[in-house]
């Protein structure tokens, strides 16, 4: 299922590609001049899981913000140009572990020698992200997928020339057929790692599942080294978050417990999703060491058998009881009160040893 044999490309103290893991991206929505605004949102979206942090970097202002914030980091920042190489390079000066650039918007070629000194001599990783929305116009009128393919062989021939490998590449589009289609043939094209995503889904429910669908079908067919789920949202908690859905849904990292729920029906004995809320707010900050699945059922009749694949188990019971379960076997009957603290007594030994 994974696509292992990709370069792996480093990005500050973090490797991209080969058997790594397949890390979570997420964006900033702030403008790196607000800096206090902008580390705290790099705290909130780093407590949901992002491993990897972009931040658009658009005018001196936001460099400025950047050098203030890059030394109370302990993420890798890539810093996201358009048209403004010059820009790239002082980030890079600052620190930052690597610079996106699109193919479209390259703006003056000028800059581009002295992008190739700062890249190679301050090991800075290089990420070219091509984009649907912003091809370079002398391929606006060939087909997408291939325009995105050609754009991106002829910028990373150029760096390849120059003697700068150290690169990412993404070629994103709005279309989930496109996208699957132009990250299935940029991975028998190059050997460097895929950062993956669908940009501009959307928001919500729609934009959530567009995502879903598409960077599901990509990782399943092992295509994918590090992810970002493009979402409107005022933070990039949200996106942070399904990202991580993503992946343990495909078994391909953990960091949450797993939960299976029932919807819960007329059999259902008592409030089945406050209990889950409950569950997620109490495991929320648990450091788990192996993967762990823990069912929330709404009735016994069905419960324990529906779920005996969970690790462990509740299952609501008349007279406001509960029966906890492991592996499909009853343990004992609680309170409906006190499930939740007794099963985790029980649970959290073995998720956290
Ligand atoms: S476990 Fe019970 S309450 Fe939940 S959906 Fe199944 S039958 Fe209904």
């Amino acid at each position: 299922m994974r696509r292992e044999n990709t370069q792996v490309v480093p990005l500050g103290k973090m490797n991209v590609g080969g058997h790594n893991p397949i890390w979570v991206e997420a964006m900033g929505r702030q403008h790196p001049k607000n800096v206090e605004r902008c580390l705290a949102e790099i705290t909130l979206a780093q407590e949901a899981g992002c491993e990897i942090f972009r931040l658009a970097v658009p005018d001196e202002d936001a460099l400025q913000g950047l050098a203030r914030m890059k030394p109370h980091l302990d993420i890798p920042l890539i810093a996201d140009v358009h048209f403004r190489l010059d820009l790239g390079i002082q980030a890079a000066l600052l620190g930052v572990e690597a610079i996106r650039i699109n193919p479209g918007t390259i703006g003056k070629k000028e800059h581009l020698a002295q992008l190739v000194e700062v890249l190679r001599s301050w090991n800075t990783t290089l990420r070219l992200g091509a984009n649907t929305g912003s091809l370079p116009p002398r391929w606006k009128k060939t087909d997408r997928v291939k325009a995105l393919l050609e754009s991106l062989r002829e910028i990373v021939h150029f760096f390849e020339q120059k003697g700068v490998t150290k690169i990412i590449l993404s070629a994103k589009s709005t279309e989930i057929e496109e996208t699957i289609l132009i990250y299935e043939q940029l991975s028998t094209s190059f050997p460097y790692p895929l950062h993956i995503g669908l940009t501009e889904a959307g928001s919500g429910v729609e934009g959530i599942i567009k995502s879903s669908i598409a960077l599901g079908i990509l990782l399943r067919e092992g295509i994918g080294n590090n992810i970002r789920v493009s979402l409107t949202a005022s933070t990039p908690i949200l996106e942070t978050k399904v990202a991580w859905s993503i992946l343990e849904s495909l078994k391909l990292r953990h960091r949450n417990i797993e939960i299976i729920s029932c919807p819960t029906c007329a059999r259902k004995r008592g409030n089945v999703v406050s209990l889950v809320q409950e569950l997620k707010k109490r495991t929320k900050h648990m450091e788990i060491k192996k993967p762990v699945k823990i069912a929330i059922m709404g009735c016994e009749v069905n419960g324990p058998g529906e779920a005996k694949e969970a690790d462990w188990g509740i299952a609501l019971s008349k007279g406001e009881k509960a029966v906890l379960f492991a592996k499909g076997e009853i343990v004992t009957v609680v309170s409906q009160k006190e499930a939740l603290t007794k099963l985790l007594e029980r649970a959290i030994p073995s998720i956290i040893e």
